[in-house]
């Protein structure tokens, strides 16, 4: 037997991530100028990064010759005032995958089993599956979250259940009432993971108090991430808020270092530029209206989105996507997520959101089998 076939048959069984293609990747394979490309594949920030954390970031480039604090307390105590927690109730991550990651292999065994959606973000079933652990995948309702039937899949050897609120790649969105009460009927010695990584982009009117909740929920670890509305995408800042025992666990299988000291840096300065955050969601709100407005124009049926992207049904799928790709346009791919007639795409500035629905627009009259309404119509 080789050393690969030695290899635990859970890990030779995992489907690797697939994550957007890069600019440079396109520009190489098609001789373009990447200056030409727009990607919207990844849910990044169309804003660029926020001016205080660039200047932030830049200070902390002269340090580097140590090592980070490990345990962050400057970028805690940022997280702390922010948030109105205590310090102890804070654990962070490179990326909030990584919060996810450290959840799955601090709380589940290869003998548990743990709860997430069907159509939900793909890391869940990875870290489950990097354990050897059982995932139980729940059939979705409406592309979203089925918490009845989620709540009816918890088994006794259940450890986790995650929840993506607002959810990727579908972009739907469990109300607060909702979710609270489904969290309070999980039982308390399973971990509910609630991973918001879209949070900031929910209006006003549908914000939710799950931060207040952990007095409650002893259960409950909210994550977060800095990679979408804060604009840091690149840097891999996320963080979990949970009770102080929670965290304590997760911190005992965390890497020391896992954040390093340019990324604290950036973090911290980000937290306080709630001018930047303002106008991320600005920007994508009326990124949103404009993409949607575009997608009816041209007949297309698309999943109502909370997030900052939405998916599109485009019927062959696979064949829209590589011709966006020839017309310079990266967007996602979903079939790996049980959509094989939808595409995902992020919502980016005007002039990319433009761009990429010229090119949909030629690029679906020249592929038969595309699904339209009478184009115009209302969806
Ligand atoms: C993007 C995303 C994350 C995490 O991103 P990080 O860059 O690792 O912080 C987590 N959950 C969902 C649902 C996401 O879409």
């Amino acid at each position: 037997m080789s050393l690969t076939d030695r290899a635990p048959a859970h890990v030779r069984a995992i489907a690797p991530y697939q994550p957007g293609k890069p600019i440079s990747e396109l520009a190489r394979e098609l001789g373009l100028d990447e200056a030409s490309i727009v990607k919207l594949a990844s849910n990044e920030n169309p804003l660029g990064v926020s001016e205080p954390a660039l200047a932030a970031m830049t200070r902390a480039l002269a340090d580097v010759t140590r090592y980070p604090d490990g345990s962050a307390f400057e970028l805690k105590a940022a997280i702390s005032r922010r948030f109105g927690v205590q310090p102890a109730q804070v654990v962070l991550g490179n990326g909030s995958n990584d919060v996810l990651e450290i959840a799955a292999r601090a709380f589940l065994t290869a003998a548990d089993s743990a709860v997430y959606s069907r159509h939900a973000f793909a890391v869940y079933p990875l870290v489950v599956q990097a354990i050897g652990a059982r995932g139980i995948e729940v059939p979705a309702r409406d592309f979203g979250h089925d918490l009845p039937a989620m709540l009816a899949a918890i088994g006794p050897d259940t450890r986790v259940v995650f929840i993506a609120n607002p959810n990727n790649p579908t972009g739907t969105f469990i109300e607060g009432a909702a979710l609270e009460r489904f969290i309070a009927a999980v039982p308390e010695d399973v971990l509910v993971v609630l991973d918001e990584a879209y949070t900031d982009y929910l209006p006003e009117a549908l914000r939710y108090d799950s931060v207040g909740w952990l007095g409650r929920f002893p259960n409950l670890l909210v994550s977060r991430t800095l990679a979408k509305a804060y604009g840091l995408a690149g840097l891999r800042v996320g963080f979990g808020l949970a009770a102080p025992s929670v965290v304590d666990l997760l911190d005992r299988v965390r890497q020391p270092f896992n954040v390093n000291s340019i990324a604290q840096a950036g973090a911290i300065a980000v937290l306080d530029d709630l001018e930047f955050l303002r106008r991320s969601c600005e920007v994508n709100r009326a990124g949103m209206a404009q993409v949607t407005a575009g997608l009816a124009a041209l007949g297309l049926e698309w999943i109502p989105s909370f997030a900052n992207f939405v998916t599109v049904r485009v019927g062959p799928a696979a064949e829209v996507f590589q011709r966006l790709l020839r017309a310079g346009v990266i967007v996602r791919p979903v079939a790996g997520y049980g959509l094989p007639e939808y595409l995902r795409v992020s919502i980016g500035t005007e002039a990319e959101n433009r761009r990429f629905l010229e090119a949909l627009g030629t690029v679906i009259g020249a592929v038969p089998g595309v699904p339209r309404r009478q184009p115009g119509s209302a969806r």
